[in-house]
Order: C-alpha cells, then sequence, then structure tokens
C-alpha cells in the first residue's frame, strides 16, 4: 500500500503496524515512545495535533492475543500517553478507539478540541471529525502535530 502521510512524503507499506514497529515506515516526527513491545507516535494520515497511536510488534487483531503482562504492559503506556497529553496541555480529554478488523493492533488516542464540539466531542463522530481535521488542515496544523510529537517525546524521557 502507497499514502502520502502528512508531512507530504509518499510513504509505502505492507502492514503499517509491522513496518512502523520494525523502522521501516517512519511515523511523522518520529517516535513519541518506544520499547521492545511497544511504539506510541502520530497517525501518518491524521492531521490532529497529539492524536498518538500505540502500536506493538506482534501482528495480531485482539487484546485477547496477548498474554497478561503484555495486556499490563499496553494499559500502562496507555495510561502515560493520556496521563502526558493532558499534563502537557494538549488536551484535558481523549477519546480512546480499537477495532479488532484492523489487522493490526492499534489503539488510537484522540485529545479533543473545542473545534470538535460541533460533532459533541464523540467517539460516534470520529469520521467526521477526521474529514473535518483533513479538510482544514494547513501548515499551522502541521507544525502544531510536529510540536506535539517533539513535546510528548521529551515528556516520555523524563519519566
Ligand atoms: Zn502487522
Amino acid at each position: 500500500m502507497k499514502i502520502v502521510d502528512i508531512l507530504g512524503n509518499e510513504v509505502e507499506f505492507n502492514c503499517m503496524g509491522c513496518d512502523i514497529a520494525e523502522h521501516r515506515m517512519l511515523p511523522p516526527g518520529g517516535y513519541v515512545y518506544e520499547d521492545n513491545f511497544i511504539n506510541v507516535s502520530a497517525d501518518p494520515e491524521i492531521p490532529i495535533p497529539g492524536f498518538m497511536v500505540l502500536g506493538i510488534n506482534k501482528h495480531i487483531k485482539s487484546l485477547n492475543e496477548l498474554s497478561k503482562e503484555e495486556r499490563y504492559q499496553i494499559i500502562d503506556i496507555l495510561n502515560l500517553t493520556i496521563t502526558k497529553i493532558k499534563e502537557c496541555k494538549i488536551s484535558d480529554e481523549v477519546l480512546l478507539i480499537q477495532e479488532e478488523r484492523a489487522n493490526h493492533f492499534h489503539i488510537w488516542v484522540v485529545p479533543t478540541y473545542d473545534w470538535m464540539k460541533v460533532f459533541n466531542k464523540n467517539v460516534r463522530n470520529i469520521d467526521k471529525i477526521i474529514e473535518y481535521a483533513k479538510t482544514n488542515y494547513n501548515d499551522n496544523v502541521k507544525d502544531n502535530i510536529l510540536q506535539c510529537v517533539e513535546i510528548l517525546k521529551k515528556s516520555f524521557k523524563e519519566s
């Protein structure tokens, strides 16, 4: 598959989750957090500042397929991601989305913003929220996305 990411780079991948985990595809601004199992980074296609994707280095679909230890690790890093989004004043609230129909397990962590009020900041309207973000994308938003990546990277390093 081939996409143009939010930085305007044409990127190719087989499985985005595997390719990001194995550094064949680099997420916008680089990795916010990474260990031997989990990675957190900006979504390559969705231009919302602070929008993070928690990915893992196993090609599985469901939380059910993971060990207890792995599930704990995921929740711990997920919690840290949410905490940092709040501490860094990116947003005081997030939406969490995980779909088992995706080929590679990942969790979307979506900070909410005032402009999402027309969509009730509701997960039911996530397609409209994404469409709005894409329609209103510009260089300021791009800078803001990269700033959020840097702020979160720094915050993860300090913890
Ligand atoms: Zn995969």
